[in-house]
Formats: C-alpha cells, structure tokens, sequence
C-alpha cells in the first residue's frame, strides 16, 4: 500500500501536469473560459449569466441557457429607467428628498420594513427604495415614461403601448409590477440596463454560445445618465450592492440588484418563484466588463450580489483584467 501513495510515480506526474498545461493553452487558444467562473453559475441551481468583456467585445454565456430567451419580471432593474425619464422630463431635482417610512400599509410599502428614512434621488437607487420610486412615478405619465426610455430598448414598446392605462392604474403601476407586465426576455432587459447605464446602444445576436458584442455611439441625456450612475456607484460603495463589491474586490462599480417574484405561477398553481438579477459594470466611468446574473431564489442582496462579485472576478482575472 505504501507504494501505491507515491502513485504516479514523479516521472509520469510531471508528463501529466504538462499535457494538463498543453490542454488548458489549447482551451485559452480557442477562446473558451475556465472553469472557475463558469462553474460557479452552473453551480447554482437555475442561475444564468451573461459575461461582457466590453474592450474585445465579447459576450459569454455561462449556466441555464434556456432563461437567456425567458420573459422576467424587471423588478428594480426598472428604477433607473424611471429615474432617467424623471430626470429627463425635470419631474425630480437631484436634492430633493422623500421620505419612506417602510412597510406600514397598502399605501406605503418598501421591502425595507424599519424605513430607509429620507432620501434623494441617488440615495433611493442606492438602497432600491420601493416608496420612493412608487411616490414619484405619478410625475410622469406612461407615455413620457416609454418615450424617455425607448432608445434603450433592443424591442419596441408597442405591445404595452396598446394597453389602456387608466391614472389609478399608472400611479400604482410601480409596486404592482406592471410597468414589467410586458416582460421583456432576460437578454433584453441585460441589454437594455447595459445600454442606459453605459449610455449607448448594445448589441449582441441571439444564440446560447459565446458570442460578438457590438458597443454603438453614445446616446442618452448626459445629465440624466450621471443622475442613474451617481446612484449605482452609491449602490455599490455602501447599498444593496456592498456585498458584490466586497467579493469582487472593488466597489468602483456601476451595480443594480432587483428581487421579485414571478408573476407567472406554475401549473399546479405553486407561489410564484423568487427572481433574483443583478448587474455589474467595471470600472465605473469607463466599464470594461459587466456581469448580468439571474438566480431564482432569495433575495439579490444575499444571493444574486456575492456570486456576481465572485464570478466578475475570476471572469476580469480570466481576461487579464485587474480590478
Ligand atoms: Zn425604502
């Protein structure tokens, strides 16, 4: 038996660490990521991810590729297209604050249930405060709201621009979830959020492999766009995204987390499923890469943030990337 721990003999390890050195050049050669970022998705039952590397335009896939093409619910990845149409429109000034009081009552309900307290414009994307953003969505009506919004979007919006939306329906449109009724497919909303944050067109084909990913001319209103950044910086330096940040390394990030339930209940009439998304660009300023994940369970702050942080790292280290 004593032989048998000596087993490969050195000779022969030395032979298998190099045709195990030769096959992982092959791999690199062939543009294939590692395993460790990409396990790290598989890992996780039902997650999906889409990984950018933004200076080679890139885009690698990674998990349960049938979500890419899966309608989801938005949740708070729909916050910064609100904030950018407020801020558009002139319907909110950076320093105003509003307070939320937490989950009191059908009229004030945050997913925070002690209150986040008063807050700005940053300061409520930072947190993903839900009373602030359903006290200010009334400012706008639905229309102002698509037409802000609209160059983000890889699909037009006139599926939902048919609906009659009575005034009631719209103020409340926020916390019931129907300003993503018309959900969009996980891959739409990664490209759309991935368009506003960066402040231009993003496009990549449809297709479950790694893939080209194509950046066009910048778009948008500046002021509105440093509006949205200010906020997601902040959720990343010391908001629902502080978790990732730590992971990753950095928080010089552009983070937006979202937690919501599907709306769609399964044919035995089970509660709707947890969704869980969460976006990450890096650096903040001028992102190099990005990260979208979905993960259906928890919520984003605990589930979806720390495996984006981990799975953006090895990803960058992986593109030689430093953060
Ligand atoms: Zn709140």
């Amino acid at each position: 038996m004593s032989v048998s721990s000596t087993w490969p003999p050195r000779e022969g390890r030395r032979q298998a660490i190099l045709v195990f050195a030769l096959a992982l050049g092959a791999v690199a050669v062939a543009g294939a990521p590692p395993d460790d970022w990409t396990a790290r998705v598989v890992r996780e039952p039902g997650a999906y991810a889409l990984v950018g590397d933004l200076v080679a335009g890139r885009l690698y896939p990674a998990g349960e590729g049938a979500v890419g093409g899966t309608r989801v619910p938005a949740g708070s990845w729909v916050k910064p297209f609100l904030a950018y149409a407020l801020v558009v429109c002139g319907h909110i000034g950076e320093d105003e604050t509003i307070l939320c009081e937490g989950w009191r009552d059908p009229q004030h309900r945050c997913w925070y249930g002690p209150g986040h307290g008063r807050l700005n414009l940053e300061q409520a994307l930072a947190q993903s405060c839900n009373a602030w953003f359903r006290r200010v969505t009334p400012r706008l009506n639905p229309d102002q709201y698509r037409e802000a919004v609209a160059p983000f979007f890889p699909v037009s919006w006139s599926a939902s621009a048919a609906e009659p939306v009575t005034a009631k329906q719209w103020a409340d449109a926020f916390m019931d979830g129907r300003l993503t009724a018309q959900s969009l497919t996980f891959e739409s909303w990664s490209r759309a959020l991935a368009a506003l944050v960066m402040g231009r067109r993003v496009d990549w084909p449809a297709g479950t492999g790694a893939r080209k990913l194509i950046l066009g001319p910048p778009m948008g209103d500046p002021a509105a766009l440093a509006a949205v950044r200010k906020g997601l910086r902040a959720a990343a330096a010391g908001g629902t995204a502080v978790e990732l940040s730590r992971r990753f390394g950095s928080d010089d990030l552009w983070v937006k987390t979202s937690s919501s339930q599907s709306p769609h209940r399964d044919a035995t009439g089970r509660r709707p499923d947890e969704v869980c998304m969460v976006a990450a660009f890096w650096p903040a300023g001028q992102p190099r890469a990005f990260v979208a994940l979905f993960v259906p369970r928890g919520m984003a702050a605990t589930t979806a943030a720390p495996l984006a942080g981990d799975v953006l790292r090895d990803f960058c280290r992986w593109r030689r990337m430093r953060p």
